[in-house]
């Protein structure tokens, strides 16, 4: 499962593809991939360098 967050609101949720329509827009954003790939940002799951 992957964390995306949305660029306009910043609004976050896991899945494995983000979706076309923002929840939270209701428009079509962009969606930043801030899942934790590596050790260093804290095994949150999530990257706090994006998210
Ligand atoms: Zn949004």
């Amino acid at each position: 499962m992957n964390s995306w967050k949305c660029k306009k609101c910043g609004y976050q949720l896991e899945a494995e593809t983000p979706p076309e329509t923002c929840p939270s827009c209701k428009e079509k954003c962009e969606f930043l991939d801030n899942t934790c790939y590596t050790p260093d940002c804290g095994q949150t799951g999530k990257d706090p360098r994006i998210g």
